[in-house]
């Protein structure tokens, strides 16, 4: 029998999907199951792996206590078949989270049941419009108060003789219950203009906020139709509302699309996450480095016959050494031959297999890398082996070959291309604001699959890439510098600048 997989109950943070903390990313990366709530942020559900099973129990939880008993089984029942299961939870799971609850079940049933705390909305809320919960000489304490009881009362039967001495006092699940809260204080004697703030949605990019005094509030929020989810904040601390400073981001408020292997829409969504926007992870293509070939098996037996090899990508350097590992050989086998790179991150692929490319090429296409080849030969006719994708682009042979060099070219591995659920497909043409392309595979893959471009921005991560998207019409807004998902993301945030005007 399998052993018992691990329940954690993980925060997810009050809303921007980078204030999880990084235990909590780690887990959700590895979990079998993800099982979440309705303010657990979509967005942080792209991370999980896409063989994870996810299930959505925001109306469940919301159901009362038969759903969460269904809930509690539901997180036994995985453990017991040995999955890792994380429970995401909306801000801190301890507060409000019935945390205790789903940690009783389990170890009660005999899993393994560990908390991983988060930023609460208590917190954050304050914090995203410029407040401190405590304030040296103004609240040395702060109190948090739902206005719903579990025995199903309201706001109305809150003791207000209690509450009304509080430094600080923050109220969830408050908002049906805002102008009763603030009367009750008032008749128990707290003063009418006592600062008041509220935020809808604190941290996302629909926060909307409001502040006042315990007379105004009411109305004010009113006024606005302020919503849940909803944070009040009641004290002398809320006198001086902010700006919200997480609108800073580069990339607030941005749906930005992944595309690409698996690895790299992982690597591109949380440097988009950490950037303020929120990813919609797409995988297009995935990499297959297959047995050995015979091509490429003869090629590697006599590799010191070749003048030069040449590497038109990271992932050719990858399966080439893994190939030339299986016939017992290492980098000494290639001790005689020069190594052409095509930039910067295939260069560093090289370099942790013990080789220093003999030649970059300056901007990152084959066309560069066969100019950079034939410059840097010394004799006519020099041999080249080119160790590639089966997709591969016919640039780079083409051009070696009209210098009137001798090209060889193998398949060193496969890419092979993914379709990609129909849903993902309209959820990035409906609500994406930019996509990513990182190879012209990928871009491909997205024609196939129905992708549109109105209204968004399409960033590719060089220029062969940003060529095929020409090929097909696709207009390209930017063009990384590096060829990276940090490049890309940097070159995302030029291309917001300039579409909304903004000097970077
Ligand atoms: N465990 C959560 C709270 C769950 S109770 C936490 O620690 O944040 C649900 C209540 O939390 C909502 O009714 C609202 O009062 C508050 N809340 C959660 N996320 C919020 C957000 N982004 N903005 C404002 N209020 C939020």
């Amino acid at each position: 029998m399998k052993a018992c997989g691990t329940v954690y109950l993980v925060g997810a943070g009050p809303g921007d999907p980078s204030l999880i903390t990084m235990r909590g990313m780690q887990l959700l990366k590895r979990a079998d199951v993800v099982i979440y709530d309705r303010l657990a942020p979509v967005a942080l559900l792209s991370m999980c792996s896409t063989d994870a099973i996810k299930i959505d129990v925001g109306k469940t939880s919301d159901s009362g206590g038969d759903g969460q008993s269904a809930i509690n089984s539901m997180l036994v029942e995985h453990a017991k078949r040995g999955m890792n299961v994380v429970r995401l939870k909306g801000g801190d799971p301890g507060v409000f989270g019935r945390a205790a609850e789903e940690r009783a079940a389990c170890l009660e049933n005999g899993v393994p049941c560990v908390i991983v705390p988060g930023v609460s909305s208590c917190i954050a809320a304050p914090a995203s419009i410029g407040l401190s919960v405590t304030q040296r000489g103004i609240s040395r304490s702060f109190m948090v108060l739902t206005a719903r009881g579990s025995d199903g009362s309201g706001a109305e039967d809150l003791d207000f003789s209690k509450l009304s001495g509080v430094e600080t006092l923050i109220v969830m699940m408050g908002r049906k219950g805002l102008a009763t809260i603030c009367s009750g204080l008032i008749d128990a004697g707290s003063d009418p203009n006592l600062p008041v703030a509220c935020v809808e949605r604190a941290t996302t990019r629909n926060q909307r906020q409001c502040s006042g005094n315990l007379e105004t509030i009411a109305s004010k929020a009113e006024r606005l139709d302020l919503r849940a989810p909803m944070v009040t904040i009641i004290g002398k601390i809320a006198s001086e509302v902010g700006d919200d400073p997480i609108a800073a981001s580069p990339l607030w408020g941005m749906t930005v699309a992944t595309t690409g292997s698996e690895s790299l829409c992982t690597k591109l969504a949380e440097q988009l996450i950490a950037s303020g926007a929120e990813p919609i992870r797409c995988p297009l293509i995935r990499i297959e480095i297959e047995d050995l070939n015979d091509a490429l098996e003869s090629a590697l037996r006599k590799i010191e016959q070749y003048d030069w090899v040449a590497f038109s990508s990271s992932n050719g350097v990858r399966a080439f050494f893994k190939h030339l590992a299986s016939l017992n050989k290492d980098c000494r086998a290639l001790s005689t031959c020069r190594i052409a790179s095509v930039g910067e991150q295939t260069t560093r692929q090289l370099l942790r297999h013990g080789i220093l490319a003999d030649v970059q090429a300056e901007v990152e296409t084959g066309a560069r890398l066969a100019e950079t080849i034939v410059e840097s030969s010394t004799a006519p006719g020099e041999s080249v082996l080119l160790p590639r994708s089966d997709r591969a682009l016919q640039t780079l042979p083409a051009k070696l070959g009209q210098a009137g060099m001798n090209v060889t070219q193998v398949a060193a591995y496969r890419t092979v291309a993914l379709v990609p659920a129909s849903y993902l497909v309209d959820q990035i043409n409906d609500s994406a604001d930019a996509i990513l392309f990182a190879s012209p595979s990928a871009v491909r893959c997205a024609a196939d699959a129905g992708f549109r471009y109105e209204g968004k921005l399409v960033v590719c991560i060089g220029e062969t890439t940003a060529d095929t998207c020409q090929r097909l019409g696709i207009g390209v807004d930017a063009v990384a510098d590096r060829a990276s998902a940090a490049g890309m993301v940097e070159a995302l945030a030029r291309a917001k600048a300039s579409s909304t005007g903004v000097a970077v």
